[in-house]
């Protein structure tokens, strides 16, 4: 059986807006995968990392693929599109983030869904709520709650 994730993807290096449309279009290829939801793209200043204006977007996609080999081919697209990491919170190329994976909680050395950081973050939360606005994190509740303490992050919708 699919399972539902939503992953957040994230770019403010180059031509961010391509970048991310881009990967999108890289991630509806994945095997055993189909994109069911795309939000608008999102562009945020940048919250503790360096840079230009980061553009965001969420997607929601039904899988196949068991939730480690999808972080492993998030971690491969990232490196496709050139991810140097040379310190904490480095301007990326891509960044792509498992949100969740169906209802499931998972705390691996590698891998934590629901992504930790993404109760904090409206660039993760706005276009999530767009594309399922009933949302539930598991362990969290409604991802709606969350919005109302995000607000004086200065987010856009530029597409
Ligand atoms: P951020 O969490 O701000 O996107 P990074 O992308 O730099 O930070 O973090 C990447 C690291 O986070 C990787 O080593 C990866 O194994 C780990 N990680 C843990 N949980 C997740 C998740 N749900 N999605 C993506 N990476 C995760
Ligand atoms: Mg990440």
């Amino acid at each position: 059986m699919p399972v539902s994730a939503k992953i957040g993807i994230g770019a403010n290096l180059g031509d961010a807006r391509d970048t991310v449309l881009q990967a999108i279009q890289r991630l509806v290829q994945f095997p055993q995968t189909t994109l069911t939801k795309q939000s608008s793209l999102y562009q945020t200043a940048p919250l503790d990392a360096g840079g230009d204006d980061y553009v965001n977007a969420v997607v929601e996609i039904q899988t196949e693929l068991n939730a480690l080999t999808l972080l492993h081919k998030l971690q491969e697209l990232e490196l496709a599109f050139g991810r140097e990491r040379p310190y904490r919170n480095a301007p990326r190329t891509l960044d792509l983030d498992l949100l969740l994976y169906g209802s499931q909680e998972i705390n691996t050395d590698s891998l934590i869904v629901p992504h930790p950081r993404m109760t904090e973050r409206a660039f993760v939360l706005l276009p999530l709520l767009q594309i399922d606005p009933l949302v539930d994190i598991p362990g969290l509740g409604a991802a709606q709650k969350f919005a109302a303490a995000v607000t004086e992050q200065v987010i856009q919708k530029i597409a």
